[in-house]
Parts: C-alpha cells; structure tokens; sequence
C-alpha cells in the first residue's frame, strides 16, 4: 500500500501560469508586482486594510511583536499549547511570555484563565486558533479593552475561518497568517502581517525590509530584517485567493467524513464538529486517546507507520520546552490539560490532495491498531 502523507498540498493549475510569468518576465524578487497584488488580495479576504507578506509565519509573529515595541520588561499572555515560534517570537524581544492553559473540548487557550494572568506589565494577548476552532474572541476582547491590552491574532491555521461570522484574521491590531506548505493557502514558505492602523503597516513594512529609509536607503535608525516574500512564492499564493472558499468547503468535508468513520471506535476523542460561535474547519483532524487506554500517542503513531500512514503529534507545550526551562522561564507551572493533549494527542493526514478512498483507508487502519 503507498504511503500516505501526513500532508500533501494540492494547487491550483494557474499558479503554473503565474510562475511562469515571473520566470518569462525576471521578476522574482520581491519587486515583483504578485507580492503587492497577493497582499491586496489576501488582506481585502480577511477583511483588513494592509498585508504585509513576509518569509513564513514565524517571521510574521516577530515582525507583530516588534511592531507593538513590546521588549524588556513587558509580558505577553499566550497559550501554552501552541507552536514554538509564539514564544520564540516574545522571548526574542526580551519580554516575558505568560502561559495560559487549554480548554479540553476546543483544545484552543481557556479564555477564563487570560484575567488571572495579567499584571501590572502586561501589553498583550497573543491568541492562536488552534487545528481548526477558533478562540472565543468576545472574551478575549472584552479583556483586551478593559485592561488596555494589544490584541496578536496567529491565525496561522485559519485561512477561510470565521468568528460569528467575521474572518479569523480581522480580530488582531496585528494578525498573522503562514502559508507553509501545511496551511490552507500554500506559497510553499510564506506568511502575512495584518492590520487596520496605518501607522503600525508602515512600521512592518520597514522591519520586514530591514528598515531601510526612504530618504537615505542606507542610513538606519532601527534595525530589521529581510523578511521579504519573493514574486515567486506571491504567484503562488495569487493562484490560490479565488480557492479559499472551496478550499474550506474541502476541509469542512474531510473532518466531518473522519468524525463519522470515527465516531463509533471507543476511547477515542474527536474534534469538536462546532461551538456555538464557529463550526469547525479541521486545518488538522486531530484525535486524543482516551485516559483508559493503554496505548499512548507514540504507540499508535507507530503503528499507523508501518502500515505506511503518516501522522505528527500534538503540540508540546511552551512551559515544558526545554529551551525556556533551561532560562529559568515557567518555574511551576502546570497546565494539566495542555500536558495531557501533548501526550495523548496527535493528527492524522489532512492535506488537502488526500482523496475521499486515502481518508478512508486512513479510518479503517487506525480502527484496526485500536481494536
Ligand atoms: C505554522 C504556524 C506558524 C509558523 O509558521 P511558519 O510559516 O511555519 O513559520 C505559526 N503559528 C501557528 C499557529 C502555525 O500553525
């Protein structure tokens, strides 16, 4: 039986056209006209006034965090169950990241834990929409507002994703995107800055462009990065603006066709189908083993190895990382829920170039490592 991947991109057959036309053209750096076309465009899909592409997601956050002058001294209040470069990108500015657990149902940040971890050097939250839910935004910015805190949006893995109605993405004075290979819109590396305020879209522009001066190029008062997404990768991205919609039509569909090969194997937790404020899109479709069974995450991917299926586990939390713990960073704390789903939980394929007959296969080999 081939290998199924844990991702495989499937992409539109005018992205071709479009490199091509890089190619046919010379332009392949960032001068290119596709990088502003794709900003333009991506930014209007989620309702924002600037996009600002950058080299990947991780980037992105940095850039966000720069912006917002957050640095030494300050605190920013994150989830604990999240990707590295959340963290990475607060640690690197000198401030300090403030952990919050997961809810167990939507596996995103417990929105009720955010108020307790504010102090007096607080200025942000950094939400993340974790596999597919969204976060509870009313909560989170009810909070922001009355303790006068930044909103960071990642809303790396919520391309076509709406809030009671309103994209992920538009919620952030600054948001982000990625479009790596495993998100919704691929540019293979890539990701995105956004926001309304004019002011903090010149500051991205110029930290993402190693804040070059338009007066005198070379003369700098502040240092950046080359951050800078090529026509190439933005060509791609292009190619795929039209497709969101389908694209999550798509994913809705996967999930919901796992959820029901699924739903009969027992001590097997699944995604949660909507909240009342969001139906899922299943940017991943994770599963967590239940407490009374054997088996952990690693037994079972393994398993599912060797039957030439591919999967990745949960996110490790940031306050067990060992880079922050080494630092002196989350003495004590304990997230139990976050803890649990990194141990218990992991992801099956979910790329979008995975057919109705792989996905099934995928159900039936993991129902039989668990009989
Ligand atoms: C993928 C991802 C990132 C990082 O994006 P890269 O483009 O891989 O650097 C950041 N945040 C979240 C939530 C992600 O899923």
């Amino acid at each position: 039986m081939a290998f199924i991947p844990v991702n495989e991109p499937r992409l539109p057959a005018n992205a071709k056209t479009y490199l091509n036309q890089c190619i046919d053209t010379g332009w392949v750096s960032s001068e290119g006209a596709f990088v502003q076309d794709f900003e333009e465009k991506f930014s209007y899909s989620v309702d924002r006034r600037h996009g600002i592409a950058v080299c990947n997601g991780s980037a992105a956050l940095e850039v966000a965090i720069a912006a917002l002058n957050i640095r030494a001294g300050d605190e920013v209040i994150l989830p604990t169950f999240t990707i590295i470069s959340c963290a990475a990108a607060i640690v690197r500015a000198g401030a300090k990241p403030v952990v919050v657990d997961a809810d167990p149902q939507t596996w995103n940040m417990d929105v009720s834990q955010i108020e307790a971890a504010i102090t007096p050097h607080t200025k942000a939250i950094m939400v993340v929409h974790i596999y597919g839910l969204p976060v509870d935004m009313d909560a989170v910015i009810a909070i922001a507002n009355k303790h006068q805190l930044a909103i960071i949006e990642d809303a790396a893995e919520a391309h076509g994703q709406n809030y009671r109605g309103r994209p992920c993405g538009s919620f952030g004075d600054i948001s982000t995107f990625s479009f790596y290979a495993n998100k919704h819109v691929t540019t293979g590396e890539g990701g995105m800055v956004l926001t309304n305020d004019n002011a903090l879209a010149e500051r991205c522009r110029s930290l993402r462009n190693l804040c070059f001066q338009k007066s005198q190029r070379f003369v700098h008062e502040e240092l950046g990065w080359n951050f800078r997404m090529s026509n190439l990768q933005a060509a791609v991205g292009v190619a795929q603006i039209e497709e969101i919609p389908v694209i999550a039509d798509r994913k809705r569909e996967m999930g919901q066709q796992y959820s029901r090969h699924l739903s009969s194997v027992s001590g097997l937790e699944l995604p949660l189908a909507a909240t009342h404020y969001a139906e899922n899109i299943y940017w991943v479709y994770g599963v967590v083993l239940a407490d009374d069974r054997s088996e952990t995450a690693k037994d079972v991917m393994s398993a599912l190895a060797q039957r030439n299926i591919g999967t990745r586990p949960f996110f490790w939390p940031m306050h067990e990382q060992p880079v922050f713990k080494s630092v002196g960073l989350f003495k004590d704390v304990c997230c139990p829920v976050s803890e649990r789903l990194a141990r218990r939980g992991f992801y099956l394929p979910s790329g979008t170039a995975l057919t109705d007959k792989d996905l099934e296969r995928v159900a039936y080999t993991l129902k039989e490592v668990l009989k």
